[in-house]
């Protein structure tokens, strides 16, 4: 048989870079390589798998759900889709939810209400909404979102980008009132930037861009895909500052890691923008995802699991921050929503990232040469201690290489 890997290379496009190991078996925290070689998942598929791989209970509801009713589009009701609605709005306090698929889709769904919201009840001049967002964002991979990205190689070769994006400094809640017009519809923002290398706001800057949106008439959208669901040690992450937005995106754990689901959650006055016709998708809210998501949302509550990753976050955090390598500039997060900045001097990210997964531990590194950890919620404290001491492994060889009187001078 020909290796899978080489007909990923021969026969995929090349917008991924994978690194060197092909997974056949998952269970929980751990995944299991062709040669059976077992890792521990200190990524989470990008907090995609908050639950562990292959959840028992998810993959019930999963497979009992796609042998009654698979997917009908939206043209008929489902006798699924209302109690996963229904179950999202009572968790978020959010008046409506509209479901989709994929992160980016929701975070379209959530600038195409903001922008109907401008028009329709702002009473912005038609064509002129201004959406604003954060230096350093990441909000998906559609034409549109990737028009708010600062990252060059996410936007290079992909314009023109639709008019009206406008970005501000993250943190920074002065610049974001100095940028708002009489157009500005919403202000779109991650509560704890993700992609961009875990970056925690300064304390009190949501409890300022709540204040400074609803004085301008500004919808305030938190963009939780990554964030929300549990992550930081809250349901949702802009919860540690008390706020209430007029929306947000849940995607990524909320299919459990088993199947795209996500949604845009708002209130009625912004939900009530769309009527039949105006916006939709063929998988958005079918009977599988829609079981799944239940599930999964159900599991995280009877579970306790948000609790478990505040506590096992406060764990992870504390052990990392006892370490005392020079190789490591800083560690940033919350809950169990980490990144470890490394040294440039010391080393590329991308190198600790490596030298990890040769000891058994998989992660992923992230802008801001930062090593990025999104474990599943249901690890144990001892795999915490296996990671950490792993890192801390990896981290000395590192530092005593870097010291080392290079043979080749
Ligand atoms: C991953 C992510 C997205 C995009 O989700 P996809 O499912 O990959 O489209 C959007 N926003 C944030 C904050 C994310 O982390």
């Amino acid at each position: 048989m020909t290796n899978a890997v080489d007909l990923e290379k021969r026969f995929g496009a090349a917008n991924y870079a994978p690194l060197p190991v092909t997974i056949v078996r998952g269970e929980g925290v751990h995944l299991w390589d062709d040669k059976g070689r077992r890792y521990l998942d200190m990524l989470g598929a990008y907090s995609a798998v908050s639950f562990g791989h292959c959840h028992p209970r998810l993959v019930r509801a999963l497979t009992e759900q796609a042998g009654r009713l698979d997917i009908l589009s939206r043209v008929y009701s489902n006798d699924r889709l209302g109690p996963f609605l229904a179950r999202a709005c009572e968790l978020t306090g959010m008046d409506r939810a509209l479901p989709m698929n994929t992160g980016a889709e929701a975070v379209e769904t959530a600038l195409k209400a903001a922008r109907k919201w401008a028009y329709t009840v702002k009473g912005v001049a038609h064509d002129r909404a201004e959406i604003i967002a954060a230096e350093g964002n990441f909000h998906g991979r559609t034409i549109a979102v990737t028009g708010l990205s600062t990252v060059a190689q996410y936007r290079d070769g992909f314009g023109p980008f639709p008019p009206g994006l406008v970005l501000v400094p993250f943190g920074d809640a002065a610049a974001l009132e100095a940028a708002i017009t009489p157009n500005t519809a919403c202000f779109l923002v991650e509560p704890i930037q993700g992609e961009g290398g875990i970056v925690v706001p300064p304390q009190g800057y949501f409890t300022d861009v709540e204040r400074i949106c609803r004085a301008h008439d500004v919808l305030l959208i938190c963009d939780e895909i990554q964030t929300g669901l549990g992550r930081t040690g809250k349901l949702l992450a802009y919860q540690h500052e008390g706020i209430t937005p007029d929306g947000v995106t849940l995607g990524k754990a909320l299919g459990g890691g088993l199947f795209p689901v996500s949604m845009f959650l708002a209130t009625d006055e912004v939900m009530g923008v769309f009527n039949p016709g105006d916006h939709g998708s063929t998988y958005g809210g079918n009977p599988i995802a829609a079981a799944v998501g239940l599930a999964a949302l159900d599991l995280l509550v009877e579970d306790r699991l948000v609790e478990r990753a505040a506590d096992l976050g406060d764990y992870l955090l504390a052990r990392l921050n006892a370490l005392d390598s020079p190789a490591i500039a800083e560690v940033r997060g919350r809950g169990l929503f980490v990144g470890i900045e490394i040294h440039e001097r010391a080393a590329s990210a991308l190198d600790v990232v490596e030298a990890l997964m040769g000891a058994g531990v998989l992660t992923k590194e992230t802008h801001r040469n930062t090593v990025r950890l999104a474990p599943p919620f249901v690890i144990e404290k001892a795999e915490i201690d296996e990671a950490v001491d792993c890192l801390a492994e990896v981290l000395d060889d590192i530092t005593a290489e870097a010291l080392a009187p290079s043979a080749s001078h």
